[in-house]
């Protein structure tokens, strides 16, 4: 299916899903205030986290399309560009040609790592340097949404790699986050949209590849 024309129903179901992401982490935020007496640091204007590459799910690639098709036209051509531009960085290090497959799992774990460590400071696509902002916050992949916290996983705690440390009086959430994986996954499986590559990669990397085959 051609992207411009895919449903927005897909995404809708997405996002109802990543909204019970979303309510937790408010609460886990109201707990932390409660008992450090601080506000949390997930605030507008702190991005720390928005800059280096990392890889995300195909119904991740699907909201941030349907993302740069509602941008206004300036924006959207700067946020076109800059996925371009971060791409072709991300393939230079990883030594790929345009046409080579972007899925995690073809690149390899070792080599993908090792090009995020290379590119840790390189921006996001959708990240006002400026202010600091996403452009994209309402359809912001999964997992920009968890890196605030860590969160509990049969028994392990799983911390999301924010670059400050939130550890200090923070409470671990507790929620079962390999369930909502599984319904998202469940619910990709229906995505069948021409250019979206056929697993996890990179933001950059996966739309670039989805806007030239698909909707370019
Ligand atoms: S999509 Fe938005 S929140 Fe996620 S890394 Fe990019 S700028 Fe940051
Ligand atoms: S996860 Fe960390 S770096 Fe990202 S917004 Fe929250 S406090 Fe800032």
């Amino acid at each position: 299916m051609d992207p411009r024309k895919m449903p927005h129903e897909f995404n809708t179901q997405t996002l109802l899903l990543l909204q019970e992401l979303d309510e937790q982490f408010i609460a886990h935020q109201r707990r932390v205030e409660a008992s450090t007496g601080e506000a949390h640091p997930c605030v507008p204007g702190c991005a720390a986290c928005c800059y280096g590459p990392f890889d995300v799910s195909r119904s991740d690639l699907l909201l941030l399309l349907e993302a740069v098709s509602g941008l206004e036209t300036g924006l959207r051509r700067a946020v076109l560009e800059r996925i371009r531009d971060a791409a072709a960085r991300q393939r230079a290090v990883l030594d790929l040609d345009a046409r080579d497959p972007v899925e995690l799992d073809a690149i390899g774990e070792e080599a993908f790592d090792a090009m995020c460590d290379a590119l840790a400071d390189a921006p996001c696509p959708f990240l006002d340097e400026v202010s600091q902002t996403c452009v994209a916050h309402a359809m912001r992949p999964q997992p920009c949404r968890l890196r605030g916290a860590q969160w509990a996983l049969e028994g392990d705690v799983l911390d999301f790699s924010c670059p400050i440390d939130l550890t200090e009086g923070h409470p671990v959430v507790s929620t079962d986050v390999l369930d909502l994986n599984d319904r998202l996954a469940r619910l990709e499986v229906r995505a069948h949209v021409e250019g979206l590559p056929a697993d996890r990669t990179t933001i950059a990397l996966g739309l670039d590849r989805l806007l030239r085959t698909g909707a370019g």
